[in-house]
């Protein structure tokens, strides 16, 4: 909330503060980077950021009728449309199978993570907020969990201890911008005015996912008179609450693990 203290509005500036920053867009999906934090993946590559895009799952089951091997094939492709939309360095794609990511596999994804997370120096994560309510999607919640442990793992000396011996040494992930579908923590925001077309135009990109999604809403709602455009806008184009002073913005729960050190997180004094 606004009169929160550690509430922060992040502005668009001229200067390049984070030259030298590595971020790493980790989610489940194709389009969840875009949905989520496109424009603010836009910001902080205008602030010197160089980002990589980590996608769990292979999308297989994001469209209407395709056939499995058909969807991943065109949304591999859009994916790399966005990335290079996007600016990022590049996407590594694990491919789980979509909606099967299982609490069997978390270690598994952390264990990947952490080498990814130490071999590009990764700094920043944007992804799913692990405690935030009400998500259903598994894909989602597994990813979150995974990242939230590789973040901390990643620096530690005694985690994957042979990974030094490959030159890949520990490094903490401090920063992290977290979203959620449902209620969270929102302590950040992230004006995104600047690039809201940019990012208009970047959903439109996810032209699987966006079909899927409209014909979706119209199985769940055939009465409603709404071309597939309008929908996207109407998703994805809603202004931001005014406390926040800005039209556009996405929302997040920040963590900034060197504000200070503490073992018991909660403690100002
Ligand atoms: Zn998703």
């Amino acid at each position: 909330m606004p009169n929160d203290p550690d509430f922060v509005v992040e502005k668009w500036g001229t200067t390049r503060p984070s030259e030298g920053r590595v971020f790493a867009a980790v989610f489940a999906h194709s389009d969840d980077l875009a949905i989520f934090a496109g424009g603010t993946a836009m910001k902080l590559i205008s602030e010197g950021y160089k980002g990589y895009f980590i996608k769990t799952t292979n999308d297989e089951m994001d469209s209407y009728d395709l056939s499995f091997a058909e969807t991943v094939y065109r949304i591999a492709k859009e994916t790399e449309d966005v990335v290079d939309y996007l600016k990022l360095e590049k996407l590594y794609s694990l491919d789980y199978k979509n909606h099967y990511l299982e609490h069997s596999q978390l270690t598994e994804i952390r264990h990947r993570l952490i080498m990814l997370f130490r071999f590009l120096k990764v700094d920043t994560v944007i992804t799913f907020d692990p405690w935030g309510h009400y998500e259903e999607n598994p894909d989602h919640y597994i990813t979150a969990h995974a990242v939230e442990t590789a973040s901390w793992t990643a620096g530690r000396q005694l985690d994957l201890p042979e990974l030094k011996d490959m030159g890949l040494m520990p490094k903490f992930v401090t920063r992290k911008y977290l979203v959620a579908r449902g209620p969270q923590l929102v302590n950040r925001v992230v004006d995104i005015t600047p690039v809201i077309d940019k990012k208009l135009e970047c959903m439109k990109l996810h032209v699987t996912p966006m079909d899927n999604m409209y014909r979706t809403y119209k199985d769940l709602h055939p009465d409603a008179k709404i071309t597939q455009d309008e929908f996207v806008e109407s998703e994805f184009l809603q202004k931001a609450d005014p406390m926040y002073g800005v039209e556009y913005a996405e929302k997040f729960h920040y963590i900034d693990e060197t504000d200070s050190f503490s073992f018991m997180r909660n403690q100002k004094s």
